[in-house]
């Protein structure tokens, strides 16, 4: 049994590496499914709670959106959500973006987060049909 579960952590990392954009429970298990059919939810619950433990993944929340998660890079990147299908994708984004001139005194900020909203591709092009 051991070796089933490998392979089933395997594939879920591949889909969240692969995936270019955070994951929620159901896009995660939906594209997992397309590799190893018969997968559980409660899999995907397990694997994303050993990911998130091991540092592995990291938790993506944006209010009125299901939690989602995504592989912890390094590389510094934004986050575009669409407001049609609600999909959240990654924009790689400058580094070095100035901090504000206006800072609490005695804060040290260790980063910033950008959130861009708007619509997809997909969207898009359905919605021009
Ligand atoms: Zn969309």
């Amino acid at each position: 049994m051991r070796h089933r579960t490998t392979r089933q952590l395997e594939t879920i990392e591949s889909v969240l590496q692969k995936a270019a954009r955070p994951l929620a429970i159901a896009e995660l298990h939906a594209a997992a499914l397309e590799r190893l059919p018969g997968l559980g939810i409660a899999t995907i619950y397990r694997a994303v709670r050993e990911l998130s433990d091991a540092g592995s993944i990291v938790s993506v929340t944006y209010a009125g959106q299901p939690q989602r998660f995504e592989w912890a890079v390094a590389r510094h990147h934004s986050h575009f959500i669409c407001h049609t299908c609600k999909r959240v994708f990654d924009i790689e984004a400058p580094l070095d973006v100035p901090l504000p001139e206006k800072r609490p005194k005695g804060f040290l900020f260790q980063g910033d987060e950008v959130i861009y909203y708007g619509q997809c591709r997909d969207c898009r092009k359905r919605s021009k049909k």
